[in-house]
Parts: structure tokens; sequence; C-alpha cells
């Protein structure tokens, strides 16, 4: 008897998940839901040049939320 058989392709552990943006829209904050729609919306995202766009779904606010412990008043 092989186990794998009875184990429901459902159940398998979905690692990531597929952020699919609508149209138009070029990065998305996962955290606050703010929406980049030409370049300089991406300018307020955070920078990672392997991502779409070269930015995160990110917003610099809510990264700046985060990280607002360890650099001071860099983004002011
Ligand atoms: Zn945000």
């Amino acid at each position: 008897m092989e186990a794998w058989l009875l184990t429901p392709l459902e159940e398998r552990p979905t690692q990531k998940r597929v952020t699919d943006l609508p149209p138009g829209i070029l990065r998305r904050c996962t955290i606050c839901g703010k929406e980049a729609i030409d370049e300089m919306d991406l300018e307020k995202f955070v920078k990672r040049p392997r991502d779409p766009h070269g930015r995160m779904n990110l917003c610099k606010d809510c990264h700046n939320a985060n990280s607002r412990v360890k650099k001071k008043r860099m983004w002011k």
C-alpha cells in the first residue's frame, strides 16, 4: 500500500502564495494595500532588484514602521 496515493493534492502545503495583481497594478503593499500604477508610485515601494519592477510588495511606509527601531530617522 502506497500511502502517498491517499493524500489529496489539496493538502499539500502551499509555500508561496501567488500574488496576482489586477491589470494596471504594478505593485501592491501586502500590509496596507497601497497600490503602484506607475513609475512614480513605484518610488514609494521598497527596492529589490530580483522582484518584478524591481520592487517588493511592501511600501516604504510599512517598511519604515517595521524597521524603525533599527534605523532611526533615515526616511523622515
Ligand atoms: Zn504599506
